[in-house]
């Protein structure tokens, strides 16, 4: 058996390499497409990545695949259904990434109400002279309203940790969450609207899907408050970037912090790169060394598993088995 591993991966493969012959894509820029294309229907297994199209034209080509095991709990760049109609099982990393995403969330949110990365860019270019009374004035946290949209595991997370911070906590999402959960978090249920014309630091955590592409646009934007703050560690396409930027430029909210983008990586000539009340970091939320570690070996595990013929651990799509 043959199995196709995208990129070089913090971990051993030596559990892959007993079964199959393993050939990894060994630069840091992803494969091209054209060159997957090619390798697919050589190959039994694909460990992939968020960066690599698998499309319905590359899942016809893998005639031999047996499964497909992206390392990252989204998948909005692989054609699930066209990977069900062909039988293959598709396997993601849902839970072990929760944690660090949520930390990274709550390092933007702060980062971003504390102006910290605006603080770096002053003393560093040697404009600290004093203390100043009015010298970079952020935003409170304490008593502060935090809007969750997308209450999910990593939404969870992050309401687990707003309590520390004495916030109140709404969140929306599709279908409201049990009350017993609702209690155990201290969290309320809103509408969208609600949730954006009320909260002080809205979070996005929702997949990205058809109905959640650009579901942030000027309108959105226009029913959130002038002082607000948006944190999106999602995707990128949840949000649209031209809308964004002129949200953030007419000061319609006060700033965000983001760790994706649409396109990724974001155009070094992108507008939104002009303002300083935007912080971006290179979509890094499950980036900890336990963290990357634990999603490779979850990713092996499914690739392993859809190689022997058995149920993949974590599937996407289990209607494969039905
Ligand atoms: P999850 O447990 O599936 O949570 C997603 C939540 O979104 C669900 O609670 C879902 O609830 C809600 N949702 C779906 N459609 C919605 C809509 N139209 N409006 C409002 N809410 C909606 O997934 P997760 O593990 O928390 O991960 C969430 C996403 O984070 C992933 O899909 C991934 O794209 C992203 N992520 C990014 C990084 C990073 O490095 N920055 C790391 C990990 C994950 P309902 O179905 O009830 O609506």
């Amino acid at each position: 058996m043959k199995i196709l591993v995208t990129r070089n991966l913090p971990i051993d493969l030596s559990d892959l390499a007993q079964v199959a012959e393993v050939e990894v894509w060994p630069e840091r820029q992803p494969p091209a497409y054209e060159w997957l294309l090619e390798k697919v229907p050589e190959i039994d297994g694909l460990l992939c990545l968020l960066t690599d199209r698998i499309d319905r034209t590359l899942l016809e080509a893998g005639q031999r695949l047996k499964a497909v095991s992206q390392m990252a709990v989204g998948y909005d760049n692989i054609e699930i259904a066209a990977a069900t109609a062909r039988g293959i099982p598709v396997g993601h990393t849902p839970g072990v990434l929760t944690e660090a995403t949520a930390d990274l969330t709550w390092a933007l949110l702060l980062s971003a109400s504390r102006r910290i990365v605006e603080g770096d860019r002053f003393t560093r270019s040697g404009q600290w002279q004093t203390w100043e009374p009015d010298l970079l004035l952020g935003a409170d946290l304490t008593g502060a309203t935090l809007g969750i949209v997308g209450l999910g595991r990593i939404g969870q997370a992050v309401a687990r940790r707003a309590r520390g911070f004495d916030m109140r906590v709404i969140y929306t999402s599709r279908q409201r969450c049990d009350l017993e959960v609702e209690q155990a978090l201290g969290v309320e249920y809103r509408s969208l609207e609600q949730l954006l014309s009320t909260s002080d630091f809205v979070t996005i955590h929702t997949a990205l899907t058809s109905e959640t592409h650009y579901l942030f646009g000027d309108r959105q934007f226009q029913q959130m408050q002038p002082t607000a703050i948006l944190i999106n560690t999602a995707r990128g396409s949840i949000v649209e970037p031209a809308a964004l930027y002129r949200a953030l430029q007419t000061g319609q909210i006060a700033a965000a912090a983001i760790d994706v983008t649409e396109p990724e990586p974001i155009p070094m000539d992108s507008p939104l790169l002009t303002l300083e009340n935007l912080i971006v970091t290179p979509h890094i939320g499950s980036a900890s060394v336990k963290t990357r570690r634990k999603m490779a070996e979850m990713a092996i595990a499914n690739l392993l598993a859809g190689l022997r013929g058995e149920r993949l651990p974590h599937v996407v799509n289990p209607e494969v088995y039905s």
